[in-house]
């Protein structure tokens, strides 16, 4: 019996993955700074991890699951000034549209969502802590600093050497700084922006105390596998390092785990290169039903640690796969029941999971299997591929459904097809997330195609071809 193996990146190799407790696993994941809908980059990372605690739980490991709601921070401030909208307005809205770009991902929800502005007091006594162990100094401006000199093994997740790091042109030189690399741990309040009292005055913590802070409370001081997009090595991780074994003189994380960018073309995706997709906007343009599963499919089939881009073809691609599982499945009818591992393609299935989740092996696997389903017209096969799928959160829809798609209603223009009931479900829910644009925008566009909307008592819409 293989047992998993995981790519620690501060190991660079992979490593037999063994819990701190026997049959258990605490996993930490940075999750979204919520000013805006997750793009497809995003949904990448959290699929990612979802894919990883499944598998954990397949293997029969009790996980509990952390990830973070970053809800204070200098994004957030400038979208709400901008959008003249309270803090607290748009950071409900976004975790309620995060929730539900979540749930037709098929994510699991996680076991503890902390929101940042709810662990201040840990922040504030995790940066006590600090100053007493003397690696955190006030500026004269104020603000927090974590002195990065103090910590000796700065540098040792993302293999940087300090030298380098000061002399790089990147590192912005703040006067109230001891030394460039030193980052904010509390900065001071300023007019107009949210600030908590504390010992160290008024103000608000720094992003990357909040990760420290909130896992130490959630998953203890040191825990199995922290998570996140390739780009949090540094210097995010790095500081959650510095701070977390800074704090508590001991180890922080056995495993961490790094996934790949999701790019456009030969760049990454992301905000501030303007080559977005948001998860919401691609499944717009995808089947009502099938939509979620193909998104998560696209995201899922490639390895979590190899770079994968954009492309509406690869997302066809991805459907026109997941059609013929679903196809398989309606054809003979999967007997219910949990995964016979003694199988020899399960087996195979099983040890490519355990190499450091390789889902493309993984997914051949599923292929191969499917071919069997339809030569041999088993149902024990059949029950087979429906198992394995669900061990990574895939193939559980009713295949007849899913085959059917969405409701869709022919809008008479040029063939085009509007799904109504998605789009009047997606409006109830921007209505009941105060996002009246939204909620306006899907008006107009269901009345573009010949749908007339009438809104009736408690909330139920109704609605008509004009
Ligand atoms: P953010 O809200 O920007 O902090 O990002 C949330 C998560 O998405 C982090 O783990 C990022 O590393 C990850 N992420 C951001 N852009 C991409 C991308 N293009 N591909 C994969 N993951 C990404
Ligand atoms: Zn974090």
């Amino acid at each position: 019996m293989s047992s998993l193996s995981i790519h620690n990146t501060l190991t660079r190799r992979k490593e037999p993955f063994v819990p701190l407790v026997p049959g258990k696993a605490g996993i930490y994941v940075c999750g979204p700074t919520v000013y805006d809908y997750i793009h497809i980059g995003n949904a990448r990372t959290f699929s990612v991890f979802d894919l990883v605690v499944r598998w954990l739980r397949a293997s029969g490991l009790a996980v509990r699951y952390v990830r973070n709601i970053t809800d204070v921070d200098d994004k957030i401030m400038e979208r709400a000034r901008s959008r003249n909208e309270p803090i607290e307005a748009l950071t409900e809205r976004t975790v309620a549209a995060f929730a539900e770009d979540c749930a037709r991902l098929n994510l699991l929800v996680p076991d503890s969502e902390p929101r940042a502005t709810r662990y201040i007091g840990p922040m504030v006594e995790f940066i006590e802590t600090l100053e007493k162990k003397g690696l955190a100094y006030r500026g004269a401006n104020g603000d927090v600093y974590y002195s990065v000199r103090d910590f000796p093994g700065y540098g040792k997740l993302s293999r940087r050497n300090l030298d380098e790091l000061r002399s790089g042109e990147r590192v912005a030189v703040e006067a109230a700084k001891r030394d460039p690399l030193d980052f904010v741990l509390w900065k001071a309040a300023k007019p107009g922006e949210p600030s908590w009292p504390s010992v160290f005055g008024a103000g608000r913590p720094g992003w990357h105390i909040e990760c420290s802070a909130m896992s130490c409370r959630e998953l203890g001081e040191t825990f199995d596998i922290h998570g996140g997009g390739w780009d949090l090595q540094f210097p995010h991780h790095e500081n959650e390092i510095a701070q977390s074994e800074g704090a508590n003189a001991r180890p922080f994380v056995n495993y961490w785990m790094h996934s790949a960018f999701l790019n456009m073309g030969d760049e990454k995706m992301s905000k501030s290169l303007g080559n977005v997709f948001t998860a919401r906007e691609v499944l717009a343009k995808l089947d009502a039903v099938q939509g979620g599963e193909q998104l998560r499919f696209f995201l899922l089939r490639g390895h979590y640690r190899s770079e994968l881009s954009y492309t509406w073809d690869l997302l066809e691609d991805a459907g026109n796969t997941l059609r013929g599982f679903y196809t398989a499945l309606r054809e003979v009818n999967p007997e219910e029941g949990p995964v016979d591992w003694s199988h020899p393609l399960a087996k195979r299935f099983r040890d490519a999971m355990n190499d450091d989740f390789d889902t493309p092996i993984a997914f051949a696997v599923l292929h191969e299997l499917r071919g069997e389903v339809n030569r041999a017209r088993s149902p024990a096969l059949a029950g087979l591929l429906k198992a394995l799928g669900g061990t990574i959160g895939f193939l559980q829809a009713d295949p007849e459904a899913f085959l059917k798609g969405g409701v869709s209603v022919d809008a008479g223009k040029g063939g085009a097809t509007v799904d109504v009931d998605a789009l009047v479900a997606e409006r109830a829910a921007a209505k009941k997330a105060r996002d009246f644009a939204r909620a306006d925008e899907i008006r107009r566009q269901l009345d573009a195609a010949g749908i007339v909307l009438e809104d009736k008592p408690g909330g139920v819409t109704e609605w008509r071809k004009k």
